[in-house]
């Protein structure tokens, strides 16, 4: 049986075909997915006789929510979801002035390795498919009863060591049948798989592109981001400078701050020197300490110098606000505890 939501209309027009009923059947039973109702015994225009054919042929995936946090601070969310195949992964809400973002996993698990990472602790466990990566969203809407309108790749996994599933999923989150999130509203964030960067440039989307940089030389780089091993900081620029030729969009760089690694004023400088001149926006985000390594968190003042020095370079800076600080929200950590507690009972 095949996941309905992995199909984009035109692939289920196809199949209305090859199963003797008219095309635009798929159109009807799409809206019906996207108002919310998955069960295609309650589409109520569709024949039985189809509903019984869809039945055979294909599932609804939309994932059981099997715990919700809600943070007091913030009101961001943190949701555990559970696909049929007993997998877990995390999505995120969070509420802002402009509206709801959500991030989104897209892999369970994930095999970078990143050393401050809770997500990658364990390997990866497999890829989601494209309608998994989606029905996060649906899952979403429904729960909080608001539509979501910014996404961002940026929970567990890496999205472009999922290449086809996520590019997938980026057509039918952007399609106006579907969802109908703009490609502006849509974020991915990757540690650098370079010849990835190159083929998503070559699609000409006009979605962000965010890099996990966290160093300014691969020396130090390789510390923490094993990745580093394979791609080198000037492949990753050149890369990024392809990106922004093809798109005309800014790069969003993104260094998570860990005391005495990769904090102090040198490391701001280098940064800056490294970065300056190219179209970009750095997001400084301040480590969330997990139980499992010893990283710890920068101190105000340090976080504010690191800041500081690099617009004194003129490189255009943020530090990321936390949300959901109460909640575990960091990604990768709600996971690892709920499997720990089931594995300790
Ligand atoms: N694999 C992708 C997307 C998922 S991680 C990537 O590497 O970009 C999303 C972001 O959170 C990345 O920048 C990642 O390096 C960062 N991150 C992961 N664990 C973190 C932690 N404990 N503290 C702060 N940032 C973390």
């Amino acid at each position: 049986m095949d996941n309905i939501l992995n199909f984009t209309l035109e692939e289920l027009q196809n199949w209305m075909k090859d199963n003797n009923e008219s095309a635009f059947r798929a159109k009807q039973v799409v809206s019906w997915i996207y108002k919310e109702i998955w069960d295609f015994n309650l589409m109520k225009n569709i024949p039985g006789e189809l509903k019984e054919k869809l039945s055979k042929s294909f599932y609804i995936g939309i994932p059981k929510v099997i715990e919700k946090f809600e943070s007091k601070i913030d009101g961001t969310k943190k949701l555990l979801l559970g696909f049929k195949d007993g997998n877990l992964i995390e999505t995120v809400i969070m509420k802002y002035k402009h509206g709801n973002s959500i991030c989104i996993s897209t892999q369970v698990g994930c095999r970078m390795g990143c050393k401050f990472c809770a997500s990658t602790i364990e390997g990866r466990v497999r890829n989601l498919t494209a309608g998994e990566i989606l029905s996060q969203i649906l899952v979403a809407q429904k729960l909080i009863g608001e539509r979501i309108s910014n996404v961002v790749l940026m929970g567990s996994g890496e999205p472009l060591d999922n290449y086809d599933d996520v590019l997938k999923f980026l057509e039918l989150v952007n399609a106006e049948y579907g969802l109908n999130i703009g490609q502006r509203h849509i974020t991915l964030s990757t540690c650098g798989i370079v010849p990835k960067i190159y083929d998503l440039a070559d699609k000409g989307l006009s979605i962000t592109l965010a890099i996990s940089l966290h160093a300014f030389s691969d020396e130090k780089r390789k510390e923490i981001m094993p990745i580093a091993n394979k791609y080198s900081i000037k492949e990753i620029l050149d890369a990024c400078k392809y990106y922004i030729e093809k798109t005309k969009r800014r790069i969003t760089f993104e260094y998570s701050l860990v005391k005495d690694v990769n904090d102090s004023i040198e490391d701001a400088k280098s940064l800056g020197k490294l970065l300056s001149g190219l179209l970009c926006h750095v997001n400084l985000i301040p480590v969330n300490e997990i139980k499992e390594n010893s990283f710890k968190r920068s101190s105000e003042k340090t976080i504010n110098n690191f800041e500081n020095t690099l617009k004194n370079l003129g490189v255009e800076v943020t530090v990321r606000r936390e949300m959901g600080s109460d909640i575990n929200a960091a990604c990768g950590q709600l996971r690892r505890s709920y499997i720990e507690l089931s594995s300790n009972n």
